[in-house]
């Protein structure tokens, strides 16, 4: 059949985008209710939580169906793959948010500030000096959260717990507005208990913002008080192991 070699090189990427595009609606109103029957649980509203979708590893074409179903808020983990991605993505969609999730290189943040719109890998005192000096040059400041090695875990990013005060008391100095605390708990532990720590973390110390719960804990962080959940699997399905 000769119409089949004409119309289906037209036809096939058009569906391809469209079922890319019903797939990912569904696992973006699966999350959604997640988050509402947690946020249901404890009394909260739904709206009270800020889904920042993860989008590290994934590209463009994998990122524009969630875009195109109404999500606004990303995440990424490095400053290079973001600059690659995401002012193209901005310029097609303005009104994108973007988080920046991983650890930062103090000589990035520049870069960092320029780019995104929340930091939440402020981690130590030289990155804090580092990110003011930037948002100084730049103008602008950006909300950040103080990551905390919530599980005093040797190799991992974060700032150790009994710093935390030390550490929110330079950001204050060099005037970076924060937004509250961000942890990842160990992995393969029941992360309830870190993230009812964080919670009572930011309590004591009068932050509000909660950067907790990643796609096998959200709900959880929800009940312990995430006002902020970053979740990439879950939306995106799986990505090439490293
Ligand atoms: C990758 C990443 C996530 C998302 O993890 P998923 O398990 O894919 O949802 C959340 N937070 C940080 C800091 C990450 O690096």
């Amino acid at each position: 059949m000769r119409w089949r070699a004409v119309i289906g090189p037209l036809i096939a990427p058009a569906m391809t985008a469209q079922s890319e595009l019903s797939q990912v609606t569904a696992r973006l109103a699966e999350v959604q209710a997640g988050i509402d029957r947690a946020a249901g649980f404890t009394g909260r509203a739904a709206s009270d939580v800020t889904l920042i979708a993860i989008s590290k590893t994934h590209e463009a074409p994998a990122i524009m169906p969630l875009i195109a179903a109404g999500h606004r808020v990303f995440g990424e983990n490095r400053v290079q793959e973001a600059q690659a991605k995401w002012p193209a993505l901005r310029e097609e969609m303005p009104g994108v948010a973007l988080h920046l999730v991983g650890q930062l290189q103090s000589n990035k943040a520049a870069d960092a500030v320029a780019l995104f719109d929340v930091i939440h890998g402020l981690d130590r005192p030289s990155l804090a000096a580092a990110l003011g000096k930037a948002m100084d040059a730049a103008d602008r400041r950006i909300p950040c959260f103080v990551q905390v090695n919530i599980g005093a875990e040797e190799q991992k990013g974060g700032c150790a717990i009994a710093e935390v005060p030390a550490l929110l008391k330079l950001a204050k100095e060099a005037d970076i507005p924060v937004a509250g605390l961000m942890c990842v708990p160990p992995a393969d532990l029941e992360p309830a208990p870190y993230f009812a720590l964080l919670a009572k973390m930011a309590r004591d110390s009068g932050l509000t913002g909660l950067s907790m719960g990643m796609s096998g804990d959200y709900e959880t962080a929800i009940m312990l008080g995430a006002t902020h959940v970053r979740v990439g699997t879950a939306l995106f399905g799986g990505r090439p192991s490293l």
